[in-house]
C-alpha cells in the first residue's frame, strides 16, 4: 500500500496544545477533528469486490458444507478443471467470472449461484473469445452446488444461522418421522393380527377382504370361516392392552411436532404442525411451555410403544413408572429427538423483559438456540457514564452463559462466520441451549463502508473477538474453549507491516498495531476524541497508541498517543487521541486479556507456576556447584553447562532476515495457518514444523498464483516479489495487483 505523503501545513499544534487535547479533549486551533478517515491498515481494502475474500457465500441446498464461500467453490472447481496447457487461461477466465459476481452483488443483484454466475458470464462474454464461455460452464458444473448467494450484510447472521439450523432440523425431523411411522405401523400390526385371530376377523367377508381380488374365486370363504371357527381358540388380547395400544396410536397419529407422510390429511383434520422459529424469547418460551404437556405425552407414548412392540410392557411394573413420567422434565437425550427452537434477537434493542427471558432460557436446559445480533457494537462515549453499549452487554451475556457450563456459546463477527461454519453446525446440533452472539458490522464504520470491513475490523481490534465454548468438547476449559481464528492471539493487538511514501517521496515502512482505537477512530461518532495533526508533524512528543497503553502514566504525560489514518484520497494522517478513548482502549484490552487467559494464552496461573518452578530450578542449580566439578567420563553434559549454553541461545533469537521488494517470501513467523496458500498450490507453499507457511518451491507455480495467494492471505504476510518468467501472460496486470504486497 502506498498512501500519498501528507502536505506540509501552515500551522501545526504545539506540544502544549497536543497535551491539552490528550488530557481534556479541548481542541486548539490547528487541531481539526478526524472527520471521514479510515485506519491506515485498511488502505488496501477500499474496493472489496476486487479482493477474493470469504464473501459471498452460498446457502447450499445440498452437499456436506451448509454455506461454502464462493471462493472455496471456485478454488475447488479450478483444481479439477484448470489443468494441462491452458490451465492458466482457464484460471484467469473463471476468476473473472467470480469477480463479476462480486461486482453484481455489490450493485445490489440477488439470486442463486447458478443465476448470478450465468448473468456474470453474459455480461463478460461479449468481450471474450469462445473459450471463455466454455471455461465458465465447466467451472460451474464442477461446483456441483447451488443456493442463494449471500454477501456480508445486515441480514447475513439471521439467514445463515437459520439455514444451518434448518439443515440440522431436517435431519432431526426425518429421524423422528421415521421412528413415529415405524411405531404406528408396528402397533397397528399388533391390533390387526389380534383382530384376524378373533371371531370377527374370521367371518367369510373378512377373510375374502384379506385375499387379493384376483384369487378370490379360488377359495370358499364360508367353508374356510367354519373351519377356522373350530380351530383351537387363541388367548385373546387383554382389553387393557388393546385400549393402551389404541391410546398410543391416537397420540402418535395426532402429534403436532413433526409432519408425518400423510401431512395433508392431518392438516385437513385440523392437526397443524408446530413452527419453531421465533423473534423473541418471550414468544419462544411461551410456545415451549404451552407445548410441554403434549411433548411429555408424546415422549411417553414413544417409550411405551417401544416396550409394547417388544412385548416387554409389564403393567404391574410400568404403569406406575409411566404415571409420573416427565414430572421433573425430560432428560436431554429424550429432548434431543425433538425439533429445536430458534429465536432471533436484535441485541441493540433488547428490553428488560426480553433480557430476563433470555436468562431464563440460558439458565435452563431447553433445546432453544438463540441468535443475539448486534448491529451497533460501541455507542459513542458521550453517553451517560456507566451506560452499557450493546457490544458490552452481548459480551457480558456470552460470559455469563459460559459460566453456566451447559450452554454452547459462539461469539464472532459476521465477517468470520464462513470460517465458523462447522462450529455453527456443532452449536445447532448441541443437546441444550446455544447462544450465537454475532456483530453484523452494519454500524460503526465510516459512512458507506461495507459491513464486512467493519465486522473484520472489530475482530482485528479485539473489540469483538471470536471465541467458542462447547460444553461437549471435553471436561476442561482447554478442550471446551477456543480463541481460534483471532489474528495473532498472543498479542494485545495484531501487528502488520505498513508501507507508505514519506514527505520526501521515499518508500518507508513501519509496524502498526490495529488497536481498539483504530477501530473506533473510523466511526464518525468518535470524531470529537480524535484530532488530526496537519502536515508532517514532528513526532518527538508522539507515541503509538499501543506503545503508550503498555506504559503506566505517572504525573503529566510527555507523549501524546496517535494512530495512522488515511482519507478518501489515500493521504496519510497522524491523528492524536484523547485520554477518554485511551481509557476505553485499556478497558477493552483488559477484557481481551481475560479471554486470553481462558484460552490458555498468558495464563496467569500457569505463568506464576512456571516462574516458581524456574526460581526453584535456578536455586537448585546454584546450590549444586559440585555437579560441574565432577569430571564426567561419558558425553552427558552437566546441568550447569546446559544452562550456560541455553542462556545465550534464548537471547539470540534469529532476527527476521532483510528482504528486497523483488524477492518473493513469506513472513513465516506471522502466518496464522489459514490454509489459503497451501490449498491454492501445495507444491509452491508448505508448512514448517510450527505449521506456519513458507515458500517451498517458487517455480512450482505461476506468478499469478503467487499474487493470488498474497491477495488471499488474511494477514498479508505473503510478498510476491517480481516475476521470474518474463513470458507469463498478463504480467502488467499482475504487477499492479502485486504492488501493495511487495
Ligand atoms: S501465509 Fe498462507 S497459510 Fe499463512 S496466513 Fe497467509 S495464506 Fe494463510
Amino acid at each position: 500500500m502506498s498512501p500519498n505523503a501528507p502536505l506540509t501545513a501552515p500551522h501545526s499544534a504545539n506540544h502544549a496544545d497536543r497535551i491539552a487535547f490528550y488530557l481534556t479533549g479541548r481542541r486548539a486551533e490547528g487541531l481539526p477533528a478526524a472527520g471521514r478517515l479510515r485506519p491506515a491498515l485498511q488502505a488496501g481494502y477500499r474496493n472489496l469486490a476486487a479482493l477474493r475474500h470469504d464473501f459471498p457465500l452460498v446457502l447450499a441446498r445440498s452437499g456436506d458444507t451448509p454455506a461454502p464461500s464462493l471462493r472455496s467453490l471456485v478454488d475447488a472447481a479450478l483444481a479439477r478443471i484448470a489443468t494441462g496447457a491452458n490451465a492458466e487461461r482457464t484460471r484467469r477466465q473463471v476468476l473473472c467470472v467470480e469477480h463479476e459476481v462480486r461486482v453484481m452483488l455489490q450493485e445490489g443483484a440477488e439470486g442463486s449461484l447458478g443465476e448470478l454466475w450465468g448473468k456474470a458470464v453474459q455480461r463478460l462474454a461479449a468481450e471474450r473469445d469462445a473459450t471463455f464461455a466454455d471455461s465458465a460452464k465447466r467451472a460451474r458444473s464442477a461446483m456441483a452446488v447451488d443456493g442463494p448467494l449471500l454477501g456480508c450484510d445486515g441480514a447475513l447472521p439471521q439467514r445463515l444461522l437459520r439455514h444451518v439450523w434448518q439443515q440440522v432440523q431436517q435431519r432431526k425431523e426425518a429421524a423422528l418421522r421415521d421412528r413415529l411411522v415405524r411405531l404406528i405401523k408396528q402397533l397397528s400390526d399388533i391390533l390387526r393380527a389380534e383382530f384376524e385371530h378373533s371371531d370377527a376377523g374370521r367371518t367369510a367377508p373378512q377373510l375374502k377382504a384379506s385375499v387379493s381380488s384376483g384369487y378370490a374365486e379360488l377359495f370358499d370363504f364360508d367353508a374356510m370361516s367354519r373351519l377356522l371357527s373350530h380351530a383351537v381358540p387363541r388367548e385373546p388380547m387383554p382389553e387393557a392392552r388393546r385400549d393402551r395400544i389404541r391410546r398410543l396410536l391416537g397420540v402418535l397419529d395426532s402429534q403436532p411436532f413433526v409432519a408425518l407422510p400423510d401431512a395433508a390429511a392431518a392438516k385437513a383434520a385440523g392437526n397443524e404442525v408446530f413452527g419453531y422459529l421465533f423473534d423473541s424469547c418471550e414468544s419462544g418460551l411461551a410456545a415451549w411451555k404451552g407445548r410441554l404437556p403434549r411433548l411429555v405425552e408424546l415422549s411417553r407414548a414413544i417409550e411405551i410403544a417401544e416396550l409394547e412392540i417388544d412385548g416387554r410392557y409389564n403393567p404391574a411394573r410400568h404403569d406406575a413408572l409411566f404415571e409420573s413420567y416427565g414430572a421433573n422434565g425430560l432428560e436431554p437425550e429424550e429432548l434431543n429427538q425433538f425439533p429445536d427452537y430458534l429465536v432471533c434477537l436484535d441485541g441493540d434493542t433488547l428490553g428488560a423483559t426480553e433480557q430476563a427471558r433470555l436468562m431464563e432460557i440460558l439458565g435452563s436446559d431447553l433445546p432453544i438456540k438463540l441468535l443475539y445480533r448486534i448491529d451497533d457494537l460501541i455507542e459513542a462515549p458521550q453517553g451517560a457514564q456507566g451506560a452499557q453499549s450493546p457490544g458490552l452487554r452481548g459480551r457480558q451475556i456470552a460470559h455469563m452463559a459460559m459460566g453456566l457450563n451447559h450452554v454452547f456459546v459462539l461469539h464472532a463477527p459476521a465477517s468470520n462466520l464462513v470460517r465458523c461454519g462447522e462450529r455453527i453446525a456443532d452449536g445447532m446440533r448441541f443437546a441444550g441451549p446455544a447462544l450465537f452472539c454475532v456483530f453484523s458490522g452494519v454500524r460503526g464504520g465510516p459512512s458507506g463502508q461495507a459491513p464486512y470491513l467493519t465486522a473484520a475490523a472489530a475482530m482485528e481490534s479485539r473489540a469483538f473477538p471470536a471465541f467458542v465454548y462447547d460444553p461437549a468438547g471435553g471436561p476442561d476449559w482447554a478442550s471446551r474453549f477456543s480463541l481460534a481464528g483471532n489474528p495473532q492471539p498472543e498479542l494485545d493487538w495484531p501487528i502488520h507491516r505498513f508501507e507508505f511514501e514519506d514527505a520526501k517521496h521515499q518508500r518507508v515502512s513501519e509496524d502498526l498495531a490495529f488497536s481498539f482505537v483504530d477501530f473506533v477512530a473510523a466511526d464518525p461518532r468518535f470524531a470529537s476524541h480524535l484530532a488530526i495533526l496537519p502536515g508532517a508533524p514532528a513526532d518527538e512528543d508522539l507515541a503509538a497508541v499501543d506503545a503508550l497503553l503498555l506504559r503506566e502514566r505517572r504525573g503529566l504525560p510527555e507523549k501524546v498517543p496517535f494512530v495512522r489514518m488515511i482519507d478518501d484520497a489515500d493521504k496519510l494522517h497522524t491523528v492524536i487521541v484523547d485520554e477518554r478513548l485511551m481509557r476505553e482502549a485499556r478497558r477493552w484490552r483488559e477484557m481481551w486479556h481475560s479471554l486470553q487467559e481462558l484460552g490458555g494464552v498468558h495464563n496467569s496461573h500457569a505463568e506464576r507456576l512456571l516462574a516458581r518452578e524456574r526460581a526453584a530450578w535456578e536455586a537448585e542449580l546454584a546450590a549444586t556447584p559440585a555437579v560441574v566439578a565432577v569430571p564426567m567420563a561419558g558425553p552427558a553434559p552437566t546441568v550447569a553447562a546446559t544452562a550456560a549454553v541455553a542462556q545465550p541461545q534464548a537471547a539470540e533469537e534469529p532476527a527476521e532476515p532483510e528482504h528486497s521488494r523483488d524477492e518473493a517470501y513469506i513472513e513465516t513467523a506471522r502466518c496464522s495457518t489459514c490454509n489459503e496458500c497451501t490449498t491454492l498450490n501445495p507444491k509452491m507453499f508448505a508448512y514448517d514444523n510450527n505449521k506456519q507457511a513458507y515458500i517451498a518451491d517458487l517455480k512450482a507455480g505461476s506468478y499469478a498464483q503467487l499474487v493470488e495467494a498474497a491477495e488471499s492471505c488474511q494477514v498479508s504476510v505473503i510478498h510476491p516479489g517480481k516475476p521470474w518468467d518474463a513470458n507469463e501472460p498478463g504480467l502488467d496486470e499482475l504487477l499492479k495487483r502485486a504492488e501493495p504486497f511487495r
